[in-house]
């Protein structure tokens, strides 16, 4: 397997610590009506798990462990995308495709909802 395209998974520098959600102050994960996140977002974060996915999806790689990675790595960008409802629906639904169906996501749409976060902070 090659190890050298996907990064080991490290937090980046401006990822927003898990344990200032415990401090006073605005809490970091905001809970939601239906569920409380489960770990603060970081568009960094999730934009490097989508460029991974995306790696793993678009360079005519095969075989189940690059479908299992790459739907880790989508997973991942979900799971740090939380406070934008757009984007975590986005890849949310882009993942369950590509799981269901082998549908390839829509990279174009994700990242122009990428965009709009990065020009909203
Ligand atoms: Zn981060």
């Amino acid at each position: 397997m090659d190890k050298t395209l996907v990064p080991k998974q490290k937090k980046c520098g401006d990822c927003p610590p898990a344990s200032r959600t415990r401090q006073a102050g605005p809490p970091l994960v905001v809970p939601r009506r239906s569920y409380t996140p489960t770990r603060p977002s970081c568009i960094e974060c999730c934009e490097k798990h989508l460029g991974a996915a995306y790696v793993l999806l678009t360079e005519a790689r095969e075989g189940y462990a690059c479908r299992l990675r790459a739907i880790g790595h989508l997973f991942e960008a979900e799971d740090e995308s939380q406070e934008w409802p757009d984007l975590h629906a986005a890849i949310h639904e882009a993942r369950r495709a590509y799981q269901a169906s082998g549908a390839m996501p829509d990279w174009a749409a994700i990242e122009a909802l990428v965009g709009q976060v990065r020009t909203a902070q």
